[in-house]
């Protein structure tokens, strides 16, 4: 598989059909293995956040859920092929459970709404096979417990809805406990699948302006979303010094 480094952080250049076949490998071998959905946001976290790196750097499958980041690898040379967003491919993997009965857990987001969720997925994908839905916190506290409720459920495909960087720190640092075949974060996936929250329409997400529908939607969010400035500003910057961070 080929990876693009963005700002020092890898990308897998896949396509959704190819990061759905690699997760179904993983289901079907077995192992612990985390899925993460990089965007601009994660790269810049991760330019501060040595763990959080870490753990990116170290996932078996890092997708490229960001619009940005394509524009980055473009810029720096090194094409992406296709946009991944992990809130598509979390309903493809519930649609895969479906098919071949691999087992889902659905942890994270506000009480009530992963069950909601559930119910929304039994409907969409009938046989979809849901073992298991918890809120719980990423607060350590928490963590025997809930390690314990999944452990008991034996998934195969566990999401994580705790938002990032929490939800992907929780699962790397629980995976050796749990041993999930695959372990993903999903941020606000389960909000709207759920319907509590609404995505951006199709023809914004084509054209690559879902972040923006998403500060209309929670304006709170723009502090967080700075971010995304900052992140052209360093991909142009590598750029004009010779990529040296970039690619
Ligand atoms: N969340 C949670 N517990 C927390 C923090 C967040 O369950 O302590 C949930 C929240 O309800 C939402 C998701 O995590 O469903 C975060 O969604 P967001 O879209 O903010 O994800 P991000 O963009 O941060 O990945």
């Amino acid at each position: 598989m080929r990876s693009v480094r963005i700002l020092g952080v890898r990308v897998d250049d896949v396509t959704m059909g190819e990061a759905l076949r690699h997760a179904q490998e993983m289901a079907t071998r077995g192992g612990a293995h985390q899925i993460v959905t990089v965007n601009p946001e994660f790269v810049m976290r991760a330019q501060s956040d040595a763990t959080f790196r870490q753990v990116l750097d170290e996932a078996e499958l890092s997708i490229p859920d960001g619009q940005g980041l394509l524009w980055a690898a473009r810029v720096v040379g090194s094409p992406l092929r296709e946009r991944v967003a992990g809130s598509d491919m979390a309903p493809a993997l519930a649609a895969l459970s479906a098919q071949h009965g691999y087992r889902l857990y659905l942890l994270g987001a506000a009480p009530g709404v992963a069950e909601q969720a559930a119910d929304v997925l039994r409907e969409r994908y009938p046989g979809v096979q849901i073992v298991g839905t918890y809120a719980g916190s990423p607060s350590p506290a928490e963590e025997d417990e809930i390690v314990a409720r999944i452990v008991a459920a034996r998934p195969d495909l566990l999401f994580v809805a705790y938002g990032a960087p929490a939800q992907d720190l929780w699962i790397h640092r629980n995976q050796p406990k749990m041993q999930v075949p695959v372990a993903m974060g999903i941020g606000g996936t389960l909000d709207f699948v759920a319907g509590v929250r609404k995505r951006a329409p199709v023809w914004m997400r084509r054209v690559g302006l879902e972040w923006l529908y998403r500060l209309l939607q929670e304006p709170s969010r723009w502090r967080r979303m700075l971010a995304l400035p900052r992140f052209a500003v360093r991909v142009a910057e590598c750029k004009f010094t010779g990529g040296r961070n970039a690619s």
